[in-house]
């Protein structure tokens, strides 16, 4: 007789679990930790999720829940989003639907009628909503297959995103001790990720974590000249057709931004907290629903945006912080596709920054954590070495080599000898009182006569006029990459003047050497990365099938009022261009065709395929 392995439940567990991800999703593999996670789930078991945003949380749970009996509650604050990811799910043929406060009474009596009749295999719920007495009672009759908890970080009440609801999810233990709980999320530090597992009692479950790292997206940073110009040239030589997304400080700078790339003929929609709701709602909808289509937004804009085609993330304002950073960028390429994380950047946006913090309500400490976070992301700015190095670091996690894919990597920064340069300028800023600003000192060293310069006899100094071996700009940078290596620091108590921290001291008395990045002379003429962004495309040929193919997704999105990526993915259009398949068999070899979209749409796909190889 056989012997029966002991780990038998989960090898049948994985089985069916990978016949799921190719019949219904239409996927050949497993990404990352997705498999140990899923059967972990399936069989009951309790988990905590970390993975970056477009690590592909979605399947953890979604797999679970319809291999499970009854079904899978899915809690999430994005009540704007849970309409088109139900879409999603009914395209590929899974049973699901959502409770939410956009629903009238009637609909929601038909959900839950539907939900006794065990019709669906996942519900989507605002906390809100099934923290009500009555929704807890209807779940209860019913079998329940997990309870996935979204967004998990909205517990924390350090975090932006807190949510009073979230708190009182303990409540699940207590109440539906047997159903498992998964909770996820793409941001969290330590402290958050203790916060959020004990809060959602899950010290027992374990924690998977994935690396932070996005290696699709390519992260450049340049210093602002013309910004404006600079964003234009961007879109135009690298992403003239694509969704993306630029970030602003202001409200009123989104509008003005947006107003302008329309004039020069771009499709872009402004988003911020002050415009009214229906408006919101209208550009938000057409950047889900339209191919090309440029948000220019405040940090108001993105928590949960789902599309996953978007090209681009620039920012034409520095963000806060290196999580800020991280989490604004993260919303490019999570479809795996190549996609750009671009940031014009000076020393002004360092200063709002800080009167920002200084103005704000917070208490001391907080504070001064938020000027260090500041600075940490100068920091990253003004690196000279692997970009995605610098960030990683910053999450705790290490990488061996630079990556290849950033723009100090694949434009390596010269450096120089700044050692006499940088003792010049901390020794000026000593002399003068730590008190003024770089343009001042700048003057100083250039020996530019200014109103102040008289004022404060500064030509009496003998730093005066004793720095013509840099230009202005060349100064500039020095002080820039003196606030970033922290020899200097912004003091706004004296009004954003520059000072001498004790880094900057000690430096002054030893024989350290400083390298400082010497800062690229233009960056008109960096050359085109054509090709790049369409990995699959080779040849033209291809290219042009995929825009028809592209198009032919738009018509049959708009006819079923869906996004067009819920059709299909920019990446299995590009593979479908370029294997160019004349039959079933074929078109279901493609990543991404389940059989639900092969029954759907393999007929008019095949038929435009065949119709473009003809006519050409
Ligand atoms: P997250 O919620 O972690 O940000 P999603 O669950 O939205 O990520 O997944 C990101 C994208 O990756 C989605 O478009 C999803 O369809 C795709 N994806 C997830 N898992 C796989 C896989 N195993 N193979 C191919 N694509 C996948
Ligand atoms: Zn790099």
């Amino acid at each position: 007789m056989e012997t029966i392995p002991v780990n038998n439940l989960e090898a049948v567990t994985i089985s069916t679990a990978r016949r799921l991800l190719n019949t219904v999703f239409g996927y050949p593999e497993f990404r990352g930790r997705q498999q140990d996670i899923i059967a972990h789930v399936a069989m009951g078991g309790d988990a905590f999720v970390l993975m970056p945003t477009g690590g592909g949380k979605s399947l953890c749970y979604q797999i679970p829940a319809i291999m499970r009996p009854g079904v899978g509650v899915i809690i999430s604050p994005l009540i704007a989003l849970m309409h088109d990811q139900v879409a999603a799910l009914q395209e590929l043929g899974v049973n699901s639907a959502y409770l939410n406060s956009s629903m009238s009474p009637l609909e929601v009596q038909d959900v839950k009628r539907r939900l006794r009749a065990k019709e669906f295999d996942l519900l989507y719920i605002a906390p809100e909503r099934l923290l009500m007495d009555h929704t807890l009672e209807m779940l209860e009759g019913i079998p329940i297959a997990l309870f996935a908890i979204d967004e998990a970080h909205c517990v924390s009440q350090w975090g932006h995103d807190f949510r009073e609801e979230y708190l009182q999810l303990s409540i699940l233990h207590q109440r539906f001790p047997s159903v498992p709980r998964i909770a996820l999320t793409a941001t969290a530090d330590a402290p958050t990720r203790k916060e959020i597992v004990e809060r959602l009692g899950l010290t027992d479950a374990p924690a998977f974590i994935a690396g932070f790292d996005r290696p699709n997206i390519c992260y450049r940073i340049e210093l602002k000249d013309n910004p404006r110009q600079q964003l234009l040239r961007f879109i135009k030589n690298e992403h003239p057709n694509d969704s993306g997304i630029v970030y602003c400080l202001s409200r009123k700078k989104t509008e003005e931004t947006a107003a302008w790339l329309c004039e020069k003929g771009w499709n872009a929609l402004p988003y911020h907290a002050g415009l009214p709701n229906s408006i919101r709602r209208e550009n938000q909808e057409r950047f889900l629903r339209e191919d090309g289509v440029i948000i220019v937004a405040t940090i108001a804009f993105g928590m949960g945006i789902d599309k996953p085609d978007v090209r681009f993330v620039a920012h034409l304002d520095l963000p806060k912080s290196i999580e800020a950073y991280y989490q604004e960028t993260g919303r490019a390429g999570r479809d795996g596709l190549p996609a750009d994380a671009w940031m014009a950047y000076g020393m002004a946006d360092v200063t709002i920054h800080r009167q920002l913090i200084d103005k704000s309500e917070a208490d001391e400490p907080h504070r001064r954590l938020e000027h260090r976070k500041l600075s940490a992301l100068l920091g990253l700015c003004e690196t000279a070495s692997c970009r995605r190095r610098v960030l990683l670091k910053y999450f705790g996690d290490e990488l061996q080599k630079p990556c290849g894919n950033c723009d100090t990597c694949l434009v390596p920064v010269e450096t120089w000898d700044g050692t006499m340069a940088a003792k010049k300028a901390v020794y000026l800023v000593h002399q003068t009182g730590r008190m003024f600003g770089a343009v001042h000192l700048i003057d100083i060293l250039l020996g530019k006569e200014t109103e102040r310069t008289k004022r404060f006899r500064h030509h009496d100094l003998n730093a005066y006029g004793k720095g013509s071996e840099l230009s202005e700009k060349e100064w500039a940078s020095v002080f820039r990459q003196l606030v970033a290596g922290g020899y200097l620091a912004v003091d706004m108590e004296r009004y954003g003047g520059l000072t001498i921290t004790s880094q900057g001291e000690n430096m002054l008395r030893s024989d350290e050497r400083i390298y400082l990045r010497r800062d690229p002379v233009k960056v008109a003429g960096r050359k085109k990365k054509q090709g790049k962004q369409r990995a699959h495309l080779a040849d033209n040929a291809s290219y042009e099938l995929f825009e028809v193919l592209r198009s032919l997704r738009l018509e049959l999105a708009r006819a079923a009022g869906v996004p067009p990526y819920v059709i299909f993915h920019d990446s299995t259009l590009e593979v479908m261009s370029a294997v160019k398949p004349s039959s079933f068999e074929e078109l279901e070899q493609i990543s991404g065709v389940g059989e639900r979209k092969l029954q759907k749409y393999g007929k008019a796909f095949l038929a435009a395929i065949a119709g473009h190889m003809e006519s050409a």
